[in-house]
């Protein structure tokens, strides 16, 4: 039952930064995912708050208190890995047990702990059989008993799922954000997919090479990402390189003027960040004012189910993908024909081209407010 705290945490490798400085506070209970691309260090930060790598600097703090002078079996810490890292010669039970026989817990404390662990890992039923007579989920799932069974301060996840079948891995993810919330436990996951650290995070962090990019929730990443970045690993996102005019009102994008829903503030070289499923089609040629707009060419139109989605050309070069559910009204256009496409505020990020948001001039949370327009 513990708050984690990461202070200017650091690893070098000789020149190579894997972790630069992270700081970071977990609250008790908190699940927090660090997400980030092969390489970018969530790894090596994981393995340093275990104490199975030395940080070359900064801190570990588990309510206030640092931990980085203790052996890792002294950080009282639960960890699950991607391997499993079950005994194959041990039942699932004395898995289960095996730490608390190595804490020294006497055997009725034990036996009561196992069973409780086993209920609600639902594993009561295979509690006398070996690891290797389960499915991978299940064997997940005894690795996570196992984990939980010392009572941790922290539970460290490290991609746990990603031995698992896609079909598996919602189910799974599941039943450790259940077992999670029930038992209270301050969490960190590390996770290269995005699906799953959505489903899963009360937080997110999105790291690149050994830095934090953003801490946030879903919904902050997702509607208000820092950083190009974050907006093309949350979600996905159309990045046109352009020139917003000296009024904040239009963006150049390969000799084509794209009106911004919003004016921002600057101008020059930027890059516009555009959700797919945020913008639309317009198919009655009407557009309200305080939409954004643009036309260009449809190159390929195609039915995907749940959405129609439609590749856009705009100028010689660019292209942008528009996604829309078909459950709303519209119809697929034919691959040559000229479209508007349209938006609003909330829908566009604009970034100057060392990637720092510019920011609009209507406050944000009147993004969708289009009374602005009127007084402009
Ligand atoms: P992955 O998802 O591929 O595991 P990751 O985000 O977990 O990636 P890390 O494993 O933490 O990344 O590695 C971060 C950086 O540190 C990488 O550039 C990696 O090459 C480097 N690195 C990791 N371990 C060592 C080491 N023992 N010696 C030198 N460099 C290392």
């Amino acid at each position: 039952m513990s708050r984690l705290t990461l202070d200017r945490l650091s690893k070098h490798y000789g020149n190579t930064v894997a972790v630069d400085e992270v700081s970071l506070d977990i609250a008790q209970g908190e699940m927090v995912v660090l997400l980030g691309p092969s390489g970018c260090g969530k790894t090596t930060t994981l393995r340093m708050i275990a104490g199975f790598i030395q940080a070359s600097g900064g801190d570990v703090r588990v309510d206030g208190q640092s931990i980085l002078a203790l052996e890792p079996h002294e950080r009282e810490m639960g960890i699950v890995f991607q391997s499993y890292a079950l005994f194959p010669h041990m039942t699932v039970a004395r898995n289960v047990a095996f730490g608390l026989e190595m804490r020294g817990v006497p055997a009725v404390e034990r036996r009561e702990r196992v069973s409780q662990m086993l209920r609600l890992a639902r594993l009561e039923a295979m509690a006398e059989r070996l690891p290797r007579q389960l499915s991978g989920g299940q064997q997940q799932r005894v690795a996570l008993a196992r984990a939980l069974a010392i009572q941790p301060r922290v539970l460290l996840l490290d991609e746990p799922l990603s031995n698992l079948d896609a079909a598996l891995r919602g189910d799974v993810g599941r039943d450790i954000r259940l077992l999670q919330r029930e038992s209270n436990l301050t969490t960190i996951m590390v996770t290269h997919d995005q699906d799953e650290a959505m489903a899963m995070a009360d937080r997110l962090v999105v790291m690149k090479d050994g830095k934090v990019q953003q801490v946030g929730t879903q919904e902050d990443l997702y509607e208000r990402p820092a950083t190009p970045f974050v907006a093309g690993f949350i979600g996905r996102s159309n990045m046109l390189d352009g020139v917003l005019s000296p009024d904040g009102a239009v963006v150049e994008v390969d000799g084509t003027p794209v009106r911004l829903a919003a004016p921002h503030r600057g101008n020059g070289p930027c890059v516009l960040a555009l959700r797919p499923e945020r913008v639309s089609i317009e198919e009655s040629g009407l557009s309200a004012p305080g939409d954004g707009l643009l036309t260009g060419i449809v190159e390929l139109a195609n039915y995907l189910g749940p959405v129609r989605e439609h590749l856009i050309r705009l100028g010689q070069n660019t292209r942008l993908v528009v996604r829309n559910p078909t459950s709303q009204p519209g119809h697929l256009h034919a691959v040559g024909e000229r479209v508007t496409l349209r938006w609003d505020a909330a829908a566009e990020r604009l970034f100057t081209a060392q990637g720092t948001p510019i920011p609009s001039r209507i406050p944000e949370n009147q993004g969708t407010d289009r009374r602005w327009n009127a007084n402009a």
